[in-house]
């Protein structure tokens, strides 16, 4: 190779897990080189994920508010005054994604990462090939070879296909096509009732889109806590989604500007044919390691397509650790970025921690659906006892004044010790009030110890402290 470099750690992908290890383990005093190949930081995370889902989810929410809400709190709008500019919507989550992903090439600048644009691929377990991307801007002129002790590999995941469904990003579309439609699509259909699809699915139900969900499994959200998935799929429907459980997809076709889908309904058999203008295949991700040529350093991958890891994120060689959506795991970002900075703590000290029993869940639609710990399912099959504590948004005074009061909180302590083993939460601000109960988890709190903290009066949280006084004694104000 005509050029010839060295570091100390070089990381492979510069997603959530990539990124915020290559920072850390600048700051721990590494001289890091950081490879990704999408010409843009930040993963799927910032770039065709969390970021520009969350952004068309905030202005879909205050459209549909807007449109809808405002009367009743005293807000007159003039209705032909309420008109959405589509194209500006998507510019405002273009413009959100462009300064996310500039933020991280500002921050390994700061820290002095070395950013290679380029795909990195093994040549052997000490030396990475740093190759040209065609097209890409910036992109690495020529092969470069790295000598490094450590490798991260933090390459991430991408989307599963569906068998028999050609996905071409304009009438079938997947969570990256869903995420730049050029329209407003009349209706739109949706297989998989898990996160994304139901992310996406209030976006457009929103908008105004005729919403169908196909979901094979009895019940929509499968890893959420039963009762707290019900009432979500109540509310939702409440919302005009069409949710259509225990619904075999068996293939789609493209004809012209219309996607027919060939539906089958599990319990009667009976077959129909569905009619969309923009069909979203949510089907789930699967790890990524295309180029990667993981093979020359010998590297295990299961059945799953993941890399194998011990404990400490370590492949069959200690200094080849993988982190991220790539291995084992929830596939969120958060639990990516946690296991960076374990990683590359293990590589400096020897000692690395994250708590795979308290990583929550967020689902970002209106209600939130936020989780953390164990469900009462989980618990049952466990064989612990347990006791519930529940508090209903409507008899919370902030939710009231905010004219936002469905869903409720509900947190699960085991019968005897009364501590807390799982929290769930439907209802406005879920996701930022989730922070508690993780906090509490880690510290082994009991349900009194977390009611004895004095809440702010009047907040959405009172309705944790409130759920948890119901788990071991009585609530207040309910
Ligand atoms: P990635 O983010 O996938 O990053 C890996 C990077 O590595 C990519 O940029 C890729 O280009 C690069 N790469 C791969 N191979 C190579 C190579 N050989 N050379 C160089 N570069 C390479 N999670 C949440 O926690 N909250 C959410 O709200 C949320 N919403 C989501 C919404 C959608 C629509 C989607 C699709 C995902 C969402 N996720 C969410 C999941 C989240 O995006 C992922 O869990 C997270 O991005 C994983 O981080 P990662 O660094 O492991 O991988």
């Amino acid at each position: 190779y005509a050029t010839k470099k060295a570091h100390d750690l070089v990381i492979i992908g510069g997603g959530p897990a990539g990124y915020t290890a290559a920072i850390k383990a600048a700051q721990l005093g590494f001289d890091i080189a950081c490879i990704e190949k999408r010409g843009k930081l930040g993963g799927t995370c910032l770039n065709v994920g969390c970021i520009p889902s969350k952004a068309l989810l905030n202005n879909s929410l205050l459209y549909h508010q807007i449109l809808t809400d405002t009367k009743a709190r005293g807000i007159d709008v003039d209705s032909n005054g309420v008109k959405l500019n589509f194209d500006k919507f998507m510019a405002a989550k273009e413009k959100v994604v462009g300064q996310l992903t500039g933020g991280v090439e500002m921050l390994f600048k700061k820290n002095k990462v070395t950013y290679y644009k380029g795909e990195g691929s093994f040549k052997d377990e000490k030396s990475i090939i740093v190759k040209p991307v065609e097209g890409l801007e910036g992109s690495v002129a020529e092969e470069i070879e790295l000598e490094t002790d450590k490798i991260l590999i933090a390459t991430g995941s991408e989307v599963t296909p569906f068998p028999g469904i050609t996905i071409d990003e304009e009438r079938i579309v997947s969570s990256t096509g869903v995420l730049s439609l050029k329209e407003i699509p009349k209706r739109l259909a949706i297989i998989g009732g898990g996160i994304i699809g139901l992310e996406m699915g209030s976006v457009y139900n929103r908008l105004g889109s005729e919403v169908t969900v196909m979901e094979f499994q009895p019940a929509i959200g499968a890893s959420m806590d039963q009762e707290v998935a019900n009432t979500t799929a109540k509310l939702l429907k409440k919302q005009g989604m069409k949710l259509k459980v225990a619904t075999k997809v068996l293939g789609a076709q493209r004809n012209g500007d219309v996607v027919d889908i060939e539906v089958e309904d599990i319990k009667s058999g009976k077959k129909s044919t569905l009619q969309a203008d923009i069909l979203l295949v949510a089907v789930g991700r699967r790890p990524y390691v295309q180029g990667l040529n993981a093979e020359a350093a010998g590297l295990e991958v299961d059945k799953k397509g993941r890399l194998v890891i011990d404990e400490e994120f370590s492949t069959k060689h200690p200094n080849i650790k993988v982190v991220g959506d790539v291995t084992f795991g929830p596939m969120l970002a958060h639990k990516a970025e946690d296991e960076g900075i374990a990683a590359v703590e293990i590589f400096k000290t020897g000692h690395g921690h994250v708590n795979y029993n308290n990583i929550p869940s967020v689902m970002y639609t209106h209600p939130e659906v936020a989780w953390v710990g164990k469900t009462e399912q989980e618990l049952q099959k466990d064989g612990i006892s347990y006791k519930i504590g529940k508090f209903p948004f409507i008899a919370n005074s902030r939710a009231k004044t905010n004219m936002d009061t469905e869903g409720f909180v509900k947190i699960l302590i085991d019968a005897d010790t009364e501590r807390i083993l799982g929290a769930h939460i439907i209802g406005p601000n879920a996701g930022e009030m989730i922070a508690e109960a993780g906090l509490a988890l880690e510290y082994g709190a009991s349900a009194e110890d977390v009611a004895r903290v004095c809440h702010a009066h009047p907040t959405l949280s009172e309705a944790f402290k409130e759920a948890n006084m119901d788990a071991y004694a009585k609530p207040i104000n309910f």
